[in-house]
């Protein structure tokens, strides 16, 4: 018999539709996947180097729970320098991606029943994640007229005697939406007045476009860095996905407990990876790194928005940030059912894939994540085009 806990678990559909395109591409069939969730750059040679490095000098045991000193005294002064935030090494705990340091903070604070509210739509794993910890996810509906952004008002119905904490992404994945400072500062003091925790997944960081500024609620004042947990990840920032380095940045009373879970599940961060990451924050290179992947991905949302909007009887809001674009195919879904029925269509008929927006949930969108050329992104959406023809009567 299965635990109660673990009944309900899917496997990320964004993991899924990846690996179901590769399994396509590899039997020869000409499919254009935008359904993946990283960068298609490779990781700076600079940052493999220090790795292999760091293996040949025979860094190949465990580390102290929280990360080597070195990376967490890094990434101190990052937060500090970047983000106007003063936390202390031992208030960082390195873990697993950001992922698992979402986890691990769900575990540290969440009690049976308790309430998380979530903007929606959310990134795949949030919900899961918090049911997996014995509460409740509570959906906050975010209006595409108000371009995905959620505002102080949208979270005050949704308080509750059980509400713990609220979740925080932006820029966002799925909508690429970034929370304008003034907004935020409204949403932390609500927080703040209410007893809710922030938990600011700040993966997007290094990827926000026109005049938008990314802003961390715990930047604000030292009450709201009290009940804020900053969470990051090498993963996007440095095209690093499959080394699992993540970060959580909290008040030393939180990160203890994350690294005694830590050391009691996967005992810490791989070593070498971990060196790495070191070498990718300290390394002046990353800037220009950062500044190309960061152009690269403002043309080709230029290019997906304009592309998008010219097709009929679709809705498309541009993206502030993220890499992905988030348009609104309900016209079209509703003639086969739901959206997953659209993207199944779109995947047979036109060999394209892209995540229905109910995965996020929000059924009748989809989600393109812009981690292509811009030769392959024209042509993917011309291939949407071509296929929701099919559904036009
Ligand atoms: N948070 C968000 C919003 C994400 O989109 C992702 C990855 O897609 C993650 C966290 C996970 O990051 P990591 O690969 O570091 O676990």
């Amino acid at each position: 018999m299965l635990s109660k806990r673990v009944s309900h678990i899917k496997p990320a559909p964004t993991l899924a539709l990846t690996a179901k395109v590769n399994q396509l591409k590899n039997q020869g069939v000409d499919v254009i996947g935008f359904g993946a969730g990283e960068p298609d750059f490779d990781t700076p040679e600079f940052v493999k180097e220090a790795c292999i490095k760091a293996l040949k000098e025979g860094k190949t045991k465990y580390s102290p729970s929280a990360g080597i000193l070195p990376l967490r005294e890094a990434i101190s002064e990052k937060l500090l320098k970047e983000n106007g935030v003063d936390y202390k090494p031992s208030e960082i705990v390195v873990t697993a991606g950001a992922k698992m340091a979402l986890y691990l903070v769900f575990t540290t604070i969440l009690e049976e029943g308790d309430e998380v509210l979530l903007p929606c739509p959310y990134w795949v794993t949030y919900p899961e994640q918090i049911i997996l910890c014995g509460a409740k996810p509570k959906e906050i509906i975010l209006s595409e007229e108000k371009q995905f952004v959620l505002t102080a008002e949208d979270i005050l119905p949704h308080i509750t005697k059980r509400t713990k904490a609220l979740i925080l992404n932006s820029p966002s994945n799925p909508t690429g939406a970034v929370i304008p400072e003034e907004e935020m500062r409204k949403i932390a003091d609500i927080c703040l007045e209410h007893n809710i925790f922030i938990i600011s997944d700040e993966c997007y960081e290094a990827f926000v476009y026109d005049d938008e500024k990314f802003v961390s609620p715990a930047s604000f004042s030292k009450e709201v860095r009290e009940i804020t947990f900053t969470v990051n990840a090498f993963s996007k920032t440095y095209s690093m996905t499959g080394w699992r380095i993540g970060y959580v940045a909290c008040p030393e009373k939180f990160a203890k407990i994350i690294a005694d879970l830590n050391s009691q599940t996967i005992s810490n961060a791989t070593t070498f990876a971990q060196y790495g990451a070191l070498e990718a924050i300290k390394n002046p290179e990353s800037k220009k790194f950062i500044q190309t992947m960061r152009d690269a991905f403002q043309r080709r949302r230029d290019l997906a928005y304009e592309l998008l909007s010219g097709i009929p009887n679709i809705s498309v809001v541009k993206p502030k940030g993220a890499f992905y674009i988030f348009p609104n195919l309900s016209f079209y879904s509703a003639k086969l059912g739901s959206d997953l029925a659209l993207a199944e269509f779109l995947l047979e008929k036109g060999k394209v894939a892209a995540v229905p927006g109910s995965a996020f949930g929000r059924d009748g969108y989809i989600r393109i994540s812009y981690c292509v050329s811009e030769d392959v992104l024209s042509q993917g959406i011309l291939r949407i085009e071509k296929t929701l023809e099919l559904l036009k009567d």
